[in-house]
């Protein structure tokens, strides 16, 4: 196998292009695995790498954290993965066990958080060598490509929903009809919440009904919060779009003790009034992905309840055009590269 040239789609300085390369197959090491990629979701997140947003990328860099593949070699001191089995890796690419996070069991949290397409090269490319801990089993109803998005889009919003303290039955709104609130809106409808959709636009109303929303707020023609409020409230305000104002406008559609989880990624501060919060016991919070198990979980709920990801599927060599509708809010709803293999 040494020796064989394999694709990969890098950058190679901070705004440089997507470039596809030629380079040598890589050898795991001790404790790694190397995945064949079928499929690898693009996400927002992959502008921190394209863009050089995120302190201390090493360029060249392959972007991509929504691996789904095969398994084909595995480290010397590996044991518990074989090749041959179906895998997916997300944004949780590997943690440091020795840290604070570490040592209580949170490694999502640790200071040292590898993430694939960050601290090492991710999925845009034929191959890709990851750290065990980092490792998803993939269940055989879901294909790779049904896989892949789920690894960051799916299990953040599966899992800030099934942290989030609501019940069944609880009103949950969603902020955004885009790749992360189109999943959203469907675990939301699984888990039992009445849950309401606010978007943009008349248009996105069947769909989201299809997807499980018992109600549309169009926030161009009404009032986001007024409607929230006769509705009697929201337990939870789940924030999928990349955007702190418009997270921020609606905090006023929040129930008593109600919470806004931030999930959409954002630099733009959010405006937040203190009587609200303080008067109704009400919160602002965030929440980041979760760990491989985490992965695994949302994977086996998608097989139970039905939900899945609709996606435009580009071939590898197309990843610059995948991540220019991707950036530009025009995917519907997520983009996935696919190797072919
Ligand atoms: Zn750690
Ligand atoms: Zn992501």
């Amino acid at each position: 196998m040494c020796g064989k040239n394999v694709r990969s789609v890098q950058v190679s300085k901070p705004k440089g292009p997507l470039e596809i390369v030629d380079r040598d197959i890589p050898e795991p090491g001790a404790r790694h695995v190397r995945i064949k990629v079928q499929a690898c979701g693009v996400c927002h997140s992959d502008s921190f790498t394209r863009e050089g947003l995120f302190p201390g990328i090493q360029y060249p860099r392959v972007p991509g954290h929504e691996i789904a593949g095969i398994i084909d070699v595995v480290g010397k001191d590996v044991s518990e993965w074989k090749p041959g089995q179906r895998v997916a890796v997300g944004w949780h690419g590997g943690n440091c066990f020795h840290c604070d996070s570490c040592r209580r069991g949170d490694f999502v949290t640790c200071t040292y958080l590898k993430v694939p397409g960050i601290t090492y090269d991710g999925g845009y490319a034929d191959y890709v060598i990851v750290p065990t801990e980092a490792v998803a089993s993939i269940p055989a109803e879901l294909s790779a490509t049904e896989a892949a998005p789920l690894m960051c889009a799916g299990i953040t919003t599966y899992n800030a929903l099934r942290n989030s303290g609501a019940r069944e039955g609880d009103t949950v709104a969603i902020i955004g009809v885009g790749g992360l609130g189109h999943l959203g809106i469907q675990f939301a409808s699984k888990m039992g919440f009445k849950t309401i959709a606010i978007g943009r636009g008349k248009d996105k109303e069947d769909l989201v009904k299809k997807l499980g929303a018992v109600h549309y707020i169009d926030s161009k023609s009404e009032n986001s919060v007024e409607e929230l409020v006769k509705l009697g409230g929201a337990k939870i305000i789940l924030g999928t779009v990349p955007s702190g104002k418009a997270m921020g406008e609606v905090l006023g559609g929040l129930a008593v003790n109600g919470k806004l989880i931030m999930i959409g990624v954002s630099d733009e501060p959010l405006a937040v009034p203190p009587t609200l919060f303080i008067l109704g016991r009400r919160s602002v919070v965030g929440w980041p992905a979760g760990t491989s198990m985490d992965s695994q979980d949302t994977l086996s709920f998608s097989v139970l309840s039905g939900v899945r990801s609709i996606n435009e599927v580009f071939p590898l060599e197309r990843a610059p055009e995948a991540y220019e509708r991707m950036m530009s809010g025009k995917a519907r709803f997520r983009a996935v590269l696919t190797t072919g293999h």
